[in-house]
């Protein structure tokens, strides 16, 4: 009998929306809908691929969600989503209606908008941006590689998941040749010619790893235009390369439901009321997370959590009758240089001139030229950080 909240994805931003929505309005009846049986973060991925942790690590189950919360868990392919009928249909064959829908289902990788990078090339040339068996691909390659093998990352251009997430993935795949395969180089072929935290991931690799990663920036001929993932092979303008190991991190959009229900415009991302996260092209359908755009917030879990509550709280006070309170949102983004070695950027937004945009003087970014302690300690709050993030979503 109480309201129908009907939330799209397990991940940071749906699951953390599942369980708010039904804190904030015990009486609904609330379904939660993922794919997987299970969600691998990508948060932390980066250590696996690294080798500092198992693929363990990184699973959370949806169970707590079921069993402590009363949230109605649901392992599916939702195929469908009809915003006038408002009925939500899976591969399974089942349908759901609703009276309030979440979507998040993160992003889905552009096949093709690298030219030669589709599904089958990613089986060889690993893009592990969705956390599970391409995390553990990616791993395993680096592992088979030789000492003396050069690893490639292809980085791409803006708006894409984890602004800072592929320089963290070559700190760490640094820090494992350093102490496993010391003749070994690692390359970032880049699409940009700036990124996230670029002074503090400059400073840490002269520190520790100057004679193993080299970045290309877009500038001076970075930007991967074609693989031939057969042949083992990046081409920028005017190089080849055939690396040992290639991540290619392809362009990406939201996630493919959200595109086919049309809640993308043409930008590929979702756009929303940033007080509420409501869609601007659905009513009654709340886009959070990597699928939606959220102006100055960077596509992040903390970003989606964030959201995920903003969305919550506006979800019940529409039920309620009552109006939203103004958003308020947080994120910040730790990334290892090594397991001893962190550094962050936070950051405090509200709505201003009608977009979602960093309050002025409240969050930053580490200090550069920090001691060792004070970067240990940054290392020590990313682990906090991810334990304490993972049991506001799932636990
Ligand atoms: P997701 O968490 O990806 O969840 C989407 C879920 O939806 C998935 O479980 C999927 O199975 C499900 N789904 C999709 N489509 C459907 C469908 N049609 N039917 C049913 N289910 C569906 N962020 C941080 O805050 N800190 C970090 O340190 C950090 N590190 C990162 C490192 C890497 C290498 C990468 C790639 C990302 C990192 N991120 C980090 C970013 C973070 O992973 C994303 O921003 C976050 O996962 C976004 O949450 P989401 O809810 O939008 O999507």
């Amino acid at each position: 009998t109480g309201p129908k909240v009907v939330v799209v994805g397990g991940g940071f931003g749906g699951a953390t929306a599942a369980k708010y929505v039904k804190r904030y309005l015990p009486g609904a009846n609330v379904v939660l809908i993922d794919a997987a049986k299970t969600h691998f973060t990508c948060p932390f991925s980066n250590t696996v691929i690294g080798g500092m942790n198992s693929m363990a690590f990184i699973e959370r189950s949806f169970d707590a969600l079921a069993n402590k919360y009363g949230i109605t868990v649901v392992t599916d392919m939702v195929t469908a989503i009809d915003p006038v009928t408002k009925v939500v249909k899976t591969k399974g064959g089942i349908s759901f209606g609703y009276d309030k829908l979440v979507v998040s289902p993160g992003v889905d990788l552009k096949w093709g908008a690298l030219e030669g990078y589709d599904e089958a090339a990613a089986e060889l040339m690993p893009h592990a941006w969705k956390a599970g068996p391409q995390t553990a691909l990616l791993r395993k390659q680096l592992e088979a590689m030789p000492n003396g093998g050069t690893v490639m990352i292809s980085a791409p251009g803006n708006p894409f998941r984890c602004p800072p997430g592929p320089y963290e993935r070559a700190s760490l795949i640094a820090y494992y040749l350093k102490t496993q395969k010391p003749k070994s180089k690692l390359i970032i072929l880049d699409a940009k010619d700036a990124f996230a935290k670029d002074k503090l991931f400059k400073e840490g690799w002269e520190k520790m790893y100057d004679n193993i990663i080299e970045w290309v920036p877009a500038a001076k001929n970075g930007k991967v235009v074609k693989v031939d993932a057969k042949a083992g092979v990046l081409e920028t303008d005017f190089d080849k390369f055939k690396p040992a190991v290639a991540n290619v991190i392809p362009p990406q959009s939201a996630g493919a439901i959200a595109l086919s229900t049309g809640l993308a415009d043409k930008s590929g991302f979702c756009p929303v009321d940033p007080n509420t996260f409501e869609s601007t092209l659905h009513k009654d359908i709340f886009v959070i997370g990597d699928a939606c755009t959220a102006g100055e917030m960077p596509k992040s879990g903390y970003s989606a959590s964030s959201q995920a509550k903003v969305a919550a709280g506006a979800i019940a006070a529409m039920v309620m009758g009552d109006k939203p309170a103004a958003m308020s949102a947080i994120n910040t983004c730790y990334s290892l240089l090594a397991p001893d070695y962190g550094i962050s950027v936070s950051g405090v937004y509200s709505v201003q001139d009608g977009k979602i945009a960093n309050i002025k003087g409240a969050g930053g970014v580490s200090p550069s030229g920090a001691n060792y302690q004070f970067r240990k300690k940054e290392a020590d709050f990313a682990g906090g950080w991810y334990a304490s993030i993972c049991q506001d979503t799932w636990g």
